[in-house]
């Protein structure tokens, strides 16, 4: 689960990791009040869950409340790479006298926890890492020992933190550390992490990424989820407890447990198709929860056909089959089904689609000749075979 800049800030701030005082708001009447309140100069910034908002005109310096307005009002409502702006964040501006880069994350191939710094820190840290390795410290952390004052320094010096910030910057090292691991935070990035004139040390942007499966150990950040941001499907799917993901392109995928879901993504890419979404309908072969699976899948527009993978094991075709055709009498797809019965009843299962006779339906056999089938069907070419 991603955060919004001003979200992370808050967890900053409530580890003793030093942030500028602001507020969030929605509205250009809203944006000026606080910034009236807060004193210009002002920052006025997008949130939105995605980098590089600086680049593209999301993050505003202004002096006073005309220009406090005048970057509210552009920047609400902007797109950033697909992210539309809802939320601004106003803090009091910084002065800046150099920008560093900190960053705390799991290193799954070391299999512990990884800290970077470098002093090159405002601008693309990718490229500070690809062009010059040397200056980006990357350290990895004995996870039950934690991370250690003297490694913190030694983080700090290594790096070439200027020497009378080295300690403060290893004081933000250490609290991001402890945003970290205590928040069980999959990532905790500040980018830049600036020194201030007066030689202050504080974080001016925050990216962090909990891990949505520690949630429950966290309850005063289970309302954190960007629900306004989130895709409004994959929100329902979790409300409804369904595994649901989506993907971009025109496909919709679903199969009957976890492992076969994947795979068939991978045939319909070899196929030639692009998955609009994938959904695990789970063993069961009850209507209802066909008939939900199909509804979810379907309320995204850019579907255009729907591959339904069914391998029967313990799940029977017969009764999979029973369950579609009774969701496809209620639901009445409004695109084209390829639906693969293969395994336990399936001669059985097939015979009892075709008999129904659904409009939209078209049975196949295997894997293969489905996602060849879905694929054309998508591209809106006829084929045969239909149930
Ligand atoms: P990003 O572009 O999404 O990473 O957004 P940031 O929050 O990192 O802001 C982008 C850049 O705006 C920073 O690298 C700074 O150079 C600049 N910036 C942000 N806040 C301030 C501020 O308070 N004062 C000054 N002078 N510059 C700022
Ligand atoms: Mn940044």
């Amino acid at each position: 689960m991603d955060l919004l800049e001003y979200q992370g800030k808050q967890l900053f701030a409530r580890h003793g990791l030093k942030v500028s005082s602001g507020k969030a708001v929605t509205s250009v009447e809203d944006a000026v009040a606080v910034a009236n309140e807060i004193g210009y100069p002002v920052v006025v910034k997008a949130q939105v869950l995605i980098g590089g908002r600086g680049k593209a005109g999301g993050v505003k310096l202004a002096a006073d409340e005309a220009q406090a307005r005048e970057h509210a009002a552009n920047i609400l409502g902007m797109d950033i790479k697909g992210h539309i702006v809802r939320t601004l964040w106003i803090e009091h501006a910084s002065d800046i006298a150099a920008e560093y880069y900190a960053s705390v994350l799991l290193d799954r191939s070391a299999k512990r926890p990884l800290v970077m710094f470098s002093v090159e820190g405002g601008v693309d840290i990718e490229e500070v890492a690809q062009r010059t390795p040397e200056k980006l410290v990357r350290h990895h952390v004995d996870a039950l020992a934690g991370l250690s004052r003297e490694e913190a320094v030694d983080i700090a010096t290594t790096g070439g933190a200027d020497a009378d910030v080295v300690d403060g910057v290893a004081d933000a090292l250490l609290a991001l550390y402890e945003v970290w691991m205590a928040e069980d935070a999959t990532l905790a990035e500040i980018n830049p992490l600036i020194v201030t004139p007066a030689r202050e040390v504080r974080a001016l942007d925050a990216k962090v990424s909990l891990d949505g499966n520690a949630l429950f150990r966290h309850p005063e950040s289970q309302g954190l989820s960007d629900s306004e941001n989130e895709d409004p499907i994959e929100r329902r799917a979790k409300e409804e407890g369904v595994q649901y993901v989506k993907l971009d392109g025109d496909i919709g995928i679903l199969g009957n447990g976890a492992g076969l879901v994947m795979s068939t993504l991978d045939v319909v890419a070899q196929a030639g198709g692009r998955p609009a979404n994938f959904l695990d309908a789970g063993g069961g072969s009850d209507a209802e929860k066909i008939k939900q699976a199909v509804d979810l899948l379907l309320a995204n527009d850019a579907v255009k056909a729907v591959l339904f993978n069914i391998f029967g094991g313990i799940t029977r075709c017969d009764e999979v089959a029973r369950g579609l055709i009774a969701a496809f009498e209620e639901i009445k797809p409004s695109v084209p089904f390829v639906v693969r019965l293969d395994g336990t009843n399936d001669v059985e299962g097939r015979r009892l689609l075709q008999e129904a006779s659904l409009p939209n339906v078209h049975a196949a056999k295997t894997m293969n000749e489905a996602a060849e089938m879905v694929v054309a069907l998508a591209a809106g070419q006829a084929v045969g075979a239909s149930a």
